[in-house]
């Protein structure tokens, strides 16, 4: 391909006339989709930058940055796969919304891990990780001109997918005092009577905020109230420190308004796996089957076999020993951080540890000097939106010695 030709971005209309075009400009750059300028800008864009200046200078970086577990997956999760993928009958494609013996390993793991119950035939669908399933939701279910209720900061592919649909975004602020739960009573009315789908996240990323079963009741009953599906992301539902977090499927009559995503690729270190799955609502989810049969032709079913073996160990040993390690490098960093004189609390779920800035800085400034002055990567809160901007992310994806280097870096920092 030519160089010129991998230009970006949209150019006004007349510049396609092959007359008037600009010199490097030719007709392969129109083919980006207008849809695609309406995402929202990358916002780490001048961090990454640094970042890999950083490192192109030869400096050693720590990367608290990604999202992604460092650990491997699980040795017997390994054993099992390494069964599966011989087995020819594995290697069809197969259904869509998942194969029968990994929908019932999804009902019963919602089950045992919650007493909630789900009919595995009609209100369990696989997902190729859940990014997919929050992605096809809106397209499943949202009209043009919809609005979707979005909370800020969270996962960025609640707004992309919204857009992706042509639905409308409409921003709930999240804030520390209110422990990052939305206020429900805030949202206006003319946007609720728009409004046709809610996305929540507890265990929340960035925040690591656990939301009550209280909460959860007053979200149930709103979202019967208005209308609303209310998509819970649950992706940090197994690795928590203290008191285990609920489902909101676990509220009476949630099914009637709520679907509810879970995936294994947190809690068993399966992130390129792509194994996940939604419950809940039978229509939504057969709204999003309909997409999904369209787009995908299944899982790879030697996955699935294996992902039936890894759902009945949520609590198993191998999960509970790798939480024993998030904790450590936790206590590592937070309690390096407090010594420093930073105002930190602990995470009561997720590998994330969302740390309020030093008083007069702002998250980027933040971000920028630990990259500048230590050689330490963190996510500025900024990036997921307004109400965010005193706080940074470290993922606690770095090994304990790794952590504490980090740590003695940081402290010889002032603020
Ligand atoms: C990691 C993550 C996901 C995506 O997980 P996959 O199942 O791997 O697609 C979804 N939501 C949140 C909040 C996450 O942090």
């Amino acid at each position: 391909m030519r160089s010129d030709t991998l230009t970006i971005g949209f150019t006004p209309k007349q510049t396609r006339n092959p007359l008037v075009r600009p010199k490097g400009v030719i007709a392969l750059i129109h083919i980006r989709a207008s849809r695609l300028s309406k995402l929202p800008p990358y916002l780490f864009v001048e961090i990454d930058r640094l970042k890999r200046a950083a490192i192109a200078g030869g400096r050693d970086v720590i990367e608290f940055g990604i999202g992604d577990p460092d650990l491997p997956t699980h040795d017997f999760i390994i054993d099992r796969m390494s069964n599966a993928i011989s087995d020819p009958k594995n290697h069809n494609y197969s259904p869509s919304v998942g194969c029968a013996p990994f929908r019932e390993a999804a009902a019963k793991y919602m089950g045992e891990r919650f007493g909630v119950s789900v009919d595995p035939e009609t209100e369990v669908v696989s997902l190729l990780g859940s990014k997919e399933g929050i992605g096809h939701l809106p397209i499943a279910i949202v009209n043009p001109g919809d609005v979707v209720l979005v909370p800020s900061p969270g996962y960025p592919v609640y707004t992309s997918a919204t857009i992706f649909a042509d639905g409308e975004v409409h921003t709930v602020p999240l804030r520390a005092e209110d422990g990052w739960l939305p206020r429900l009573d805030e949202i206006p009315v003319d946007v609720l009577k728009r409004a046709k789908l809610f996305f929540l996240n507890y265990p929340n990323n960035p925040t690591a905020a656990c939301a009550t079963m209280d909460f959860f009741e007053q979200a149930v009953a709103f979202g019967r109230e208005h209308d609303i599906l209310i998509a819970h992301d649950c992706a940090y539902a197994d690795i928590f420190f203290g008191e285990p977090p609920p489902s909101i499927l676990q509220v009476d009559g949630a099914k009637d308004t709520c679907i509810e995503f879970h995936s294994l690729s947190k809690t068993f270190n399966m992130t390129g796996w792509r194994v996940a799955f939604a419950t809940g609502h039978a229509e939504a989810l057969a709204a999003l089957a309909a997409v999904k049969s369209n787009l995908d032709s299944g899982m790879f079913r030697a996955v699935q076999m294996t992902a039936v073996e890894a759902l009945k160990q949520f609590n198993g040993p191998n999960v509970t020993e790798q939480i024993a390690i998030y904790r450590k490098r936790i206590d590592i960093l937070l309690s390096g951080l407090r010594e420093a004189g930073w105002d930190v609390e602990s995470p009561p779920a997720t590998f994330f540890a969302w740390v309020r800035c030093p008083a007069g800085f702002d998250s980027m400034q933040v971000a920028s000097r630990l990259l500048a002055e230590a050689d330490v990567v963190v996510v500025p809160g900024s990036g997921f939106g307004p109400t965010a901007t005193d706080f940074i992310r470290f993922s606690l994806t770095v090994s304990e010695s790794r952590t504490q280097e980090a740590i003695d870096r940081i402290a010889k920092l002032s603020w």
